[in-house]
């Protein structure tokens, strides 16, 4: 028993002095960006540890690609800084880009060239010298499993297939964070399962973390962190559990032709304040189950249907803006002051 008892919490000591968090590969501090007469980003931060997919969320126009072209080194901020470890990117453009991967939304392959000259050509952009450029090519192609097709032109191959490639090639200098401009863009959904299924992988494997942009919700619940952001401005950071679970409650979605009278009755009644969004009333209640029978026994004329959820990514940019990620573009892109 004195034994036991003595050994049990060395261990624990020891476990828990051998995890402590690893530094950031990624450190944006108060970022602030403009284009004449229209401030695009003001004062974001975020951080990227080994081995996360971090998702930037937000509608068109939020200033998402802008935020990614300055971690890449192709735009200076007015203010804040950029750290790649130790490199501070705005300082060292050129050691930042040497550890940094990109992929671009829209397609850089060349595609009358075939998978291996692709990366060959970019292996020659980043220093690369045989032999280890063949070594490195042979082992991106591998993790991508796309080595058996490395003589095929990029021309022939699926949208799936060619952001495999597009991944390999991002991944060839051995980066330690790799840039993602709306990853799933044009991709079917199984192309877009794969393409998780291989970031993870990759993920897992290298030294590495990735930043992706997206409007999309679901994307960013695959992330394991979130930076929520509307009209240049951070909302909210945390994983999508803890996003979600921080608004708490239940959603309840009820639809109707008259939804300014529903809204004005449910308040009365019960003392709910609801979010209209589209066709459709938004509340976020507590115990939804009992509360939904309730509200159609009470107002039968009025609903003409109801669904309960739990709250989602897009409920919490909802909540914190008031308007839904989907349809804003013409507001987002409206500007500020
Ligand atoms: P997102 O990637 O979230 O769609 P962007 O970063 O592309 O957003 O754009 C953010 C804002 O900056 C938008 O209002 C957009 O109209 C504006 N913008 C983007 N590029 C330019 C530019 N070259 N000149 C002026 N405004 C720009």
């Amino acid at each position: 028993m004195k034994k036991q008892r003595s050994h049990t919490p060395r261990i624990r000591s020891r476990t828990s002095r051998q995890a402590p968090p690893s530094p950031p590969v990624l450190r944006v501090s108060g970022l602030t960006f403009a284009y004449p007469g229209r401030s695009v980003l003001r004062g974001i931060s975020l951080e990227a540890r080994e081995g996360e997919a971090v998702a930037i969320l937000g509608p068109n126009g939020s200033g998402k690609s802008t935020l990614l072209k300055i971690i890449a080194t192709l735009a200076l901020p007015a203010d804040g800084s950029v750290f790649l470890d130790r490199w501070d990117v705005a300082q060292h453009p050129g050691e930042a880009r040497a550890h940094l991967g990109v992929v671009f939304q829209s397609p850089a392959l060349d595609d009358k060239l075939t998978v291996l000259e692709n990366l060959h050509f970019h292996g020659l952009l980043y220093g690369l010298a045989q032999p280890l450029l063949g070594d490195r090519i042979k082992e991106s192609l591998e993790v991508f499993r796309l080595w058996d097709r490395r003589h095929e032109r990029v021309e022939k191959l699926s949208g799936g297939l060619q952001r495999r490639v597009e991944l390999a090639k991002g991944i060839l200098h051995k980066p330690r964070l790799l840039l993602l401009d709306e990853p799933s863009t044009g991709l079917d959904p199984a192309a877009r399962l794969e393409f998780w299924y291989f970031l993870r992988r990759i993920l897992r494997s290298a030294p590495m973390c990735a930043i992706l942009t997206t409007h999309l919700t679901d994307e960013a619940d695959r992330c394991d962190r979130v930076l929520i952001m509307d009209r240049g401005e951070a909302l909210a950071m945390g994983s999508p559990g803890e996003l979600k679970g921080k608004l708490g409650g239940d959603i309840v979605v009820l639809q109707s032709s008259d939804l300014q009278k529903l809204r004005r009755k449910v308040h009365r009644h019960f003392r709910l304040d609801g979010t209209l969004s589209n066709t459709e009333l938004h509340l976020r209640v507590p115990g939804g189950a009992e509360v939904l029978p309730r509200l159609v026994r009470s107002f039968p004329e009025l609903i003409e249907s109801a669904t309960l959820r739990k709250p989602s990514l897009e409920d919490v940019f909802l909540q914190r803006t008031g308007h839904r990620l989907h349809h804003e573009s013409a507001e987002a892109t409206r500007g500020d002051s």
